[in-house]
């Protein structure tokens, strides 16, 4: 692990670990998520068929219900554990926690999900 000084300051700073920069990024993936979620549901209201508002209309039809304030809840209480980390996908819009596979490829981290076929490129640690 490489430190880094600030110029003027003599205390060195530690990088966050790999594992904390991941855990992170997967926090980020999910707040995306419902981003999506929530410009498909715009998208379905005014009408547009969007990818986003597809997206919807079948994972409506799958499950039976969509609701905004619980896709903003599980969101808001994403946390991804050591070693089960799981799809900020699969959970903001289904409840589910379906465990991502990571794979190192060049100079990115990919996570896949086997659940909903999310790809997910992680910047290495
Ligand atoms: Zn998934």
């Amino acid at each position: 692990m490489s430190d880094f000084i600030i110029s003027g300051f003599h205390e060195p700073v530690s990088l966050p670990s790999p594992l904390a920069v991941r855990h992170a990024e997967l926090l980020q993936l999910a707040w995306l998520e419902l981003c999506r979620f929530e410009y498909g549901m715009l998208d379905l209201q005014s009408g547009k068929s969007s990818q986003a508002a597809r997206e919807l209309t079948e994972l409506g039809r799958r499950t039976g219900r969509l609701s905004h304030p619980e896709a903003r809840q599980r969101t808001a209480a994403y946390t991804p554990a050591e070693g089960h980390e799981h799809c900020p996908r699969c959970w903001v819009r289904e409840d589910l926690r379906a465990p991502l596979a990571f794979e190192s490829r060049g100079s990115v981290d990919v996570a896949s999900c086997g659940c909903c076929g999310a790809q997910f490129q992680l910047a290495l640690g």
